[in-house]
């Protein structure tokens, strides 16, 4: 089977996406995990932005990684140079080739296209950078047009040859006959760029390796214009599962890029989201879960921990009786089948009235049942926070811990960050990382109740709870509280 390179556009498609500015550093620490993966090439931005974009690729490109690094640039004179002053690896040269854009954007004739396409690829070469050819909307070109530039580009020198499906047009059927097409014309390797405007990006891109072309453009969380460039993650895996093409990418730290990708551009990712998604390897329901007790592949069409993800069973209403005992086991509970089975009731009880039911909620029913209600060790005595324009937002907590009284302070972005670290003072005795926090207004306006769900982690046991109330800042403290007695209990 052939290799097939990875083009990550994550910096630059990813981010377009709307509402997403990376700064430099972010830039570089992105462009240095997609490295670490071995992924082949970085698109670490388009020159032509802005000074700050320019720098953060300058930066990217003199980091010395592995990955070739590139720059975007439209067929002008000066996008190249200023890709060039990046001093890239190579340069993503894109030619609108479509009537469309020729006619409408460009206000040009295929003539021009071509004569621009051999003068700046020339000229990049000749400053001993690559050249990927991107021919943009080339999905909506005229076939025998696109073989057209593909032989100028290739006469010029150009190194790659990218077809472009720039606005997610494509279907399976269409990309197979367009990329058979080029790919049989083609000397430099192929490259496809889609969009998953209908939802077929990994479809098309798949489809598109199949019919010969040997680089893939994506971008992780499928970040990227509209709905989004092809997601890195799900074209990899289904190369590495269905296909058996071989690629450098090690897929085994995809979990965590996509942790990253989401954390330093503030998109959430869909917990439905194939491969690294919060659900991709949850299982609620209680027939699939006795299912993958049995053996994993019943209900687990890929095994979590070869992308880094880990399998989780969730409590609510579908649960089944033996992922109760299953997580009754896990948090150290030792009970009979009817002591078990009354915890199972009263969790179905609460996952019908539509209840989420975290951790903690788990075994405080647990404990209640075996007779083990034990005094929490932690109270609230005392919460200010304080935040506005002019000041440094700040809280200070004042808490009972087994009857001691302790105080300490924090300063955040806000009063709740300011708060949860006034806490995390408070309590630096005990290990803990705060790995999630969400925020859900059940009902609306300024007044509404605020549910608060955090997941801390401690010594590898991962512990959800929660708080409610109308003061998001107090709310969020509960939850807090609630987990952390969780963990100085079970301890
Ligand atoms: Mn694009």
């Amino acid at each position: 089977m052939a290799k097939v390179l990875f083009l990550d556009t994550t910096l630059r498609d990813g981010e377009q996406t709307p509402g997403v500015s990376l700064n430099a550093e972010d830039k570089l620490k992105i462009a240095k995990a997609l490295d670490n993966l071995g992924i082949d090439i970085i698109e670490a931005g388009a020159a032509c932005v802005s000074d700050g974009e320019r720098e953060s690729i300058k930066a990217i490109a003199k980091e010395g990684l592995k990955a070739e690094v590139s720059s975007f640039a439209r067929i002008l004179k000066n996008d190249v140079d200023q890709a060039l002053a990046c001093e890239v690896d190579s340069v993503f040269l894109v030619a609108p080739t479509s009537d469309l854009h020729i006619k409408w954007k460009l206000k040009s004739t295929q003539e021009e296209v071509l004569s621009k396409v051999t003068e700046l690829t020339r000229y990049i070469k000749e400053h001993g950078a690559k050249v990927d050819l991107c021919c943009e909307d080339g999905s909506r070109t005229d076939h025998d047009f696109l073989v057209k530039v593909l032989k100028t580009a290739e006469q010029a020198g150009a190194d790659r040859f990218t077809v472009a499906d720039t606005v997610g047009v494509l279907t399976p059927e269409m990309t197979a006959k367009l990329f058979e097409k080029v790919t049989k014309h083609a000397k430099v390797p192929v490259g496809v760029h889609c969009h998953d405007d209908f939802g077929m990006g990994t479809a098309n891109t798949l489809t598109a390796v199949k019919a010969g072309a040997r680089c893939v453009d994506v971008a992780v969380n499928g970040l990227g214009e509209r709905a989004g460039n092809t997601s890195l993650e799900e074209v990899a895996v289904a190369l590495r599962l269905t296909t058996g093409h071989k690629f450098n990418l090690r897929i085994e730290g995809l979990t965590r890029l996509s942790k990253l990708v989401e954390k330093l551009t503030g998109i959430p990712v869909p917990p439905n989201k194939a491969i690294v998604g919060e659900n991709a390897f949850t299982h609620e329901a209680g027939i699939h879960v006795d299912g993958i007790l049995k053996k994993p592949s019943t209900y687990e069409p890929i095994k979590p921990e070869i992308v880094g993800g880990k399998r989780r069973f969730v409590l609510g209403k579908h649960v089944g009786f033996k992922a109760v005992k299953k997580l009754l086991e896990e948090s150290g509970f030792k009970m009979g089948e009817e002591q078990a089975k009354q915890v199972f009731d009263q969790v179905k009880f609460i996952g019908d009235k539509g209840k989420r039911v975290t951790s903690v909620d788990l075994d405080t029913i647990a404990e209640s049942v075996l007779g083990q209600k034990k005094e929490k060790p932690l109270h609230l005595i005392e919460l200010t926070a304080l935040a506005g324009n002019k000041v440094t937002p700040n809280a200070m907590v004042k808490l009972q811990k087994n009857g001691e009284t302790i105080m300490a302070s924090g300063v955040g972005d806000g009063p709740v960050d300011a708060a949860i670290n006034a806490i995390k003072s408070a309590v630096k005795d005990v290990p803990f990382e705060l790995t999630e926090y969400h925020v859900d207004a059940v009902s609306g306006g300024t007044d509404a109740v605020v549910r608060i769900l955090v997941k801390l982690k401690s010594k590898g046991r991962i512990v959800t709870a929660e708080g409610a109330g109308t003061d998001i800042v107090l709310a969020s403290v509960d939850a807090m509280l609630n987990g952390l007695n969780n963990i100085i209990m079970r301890s």
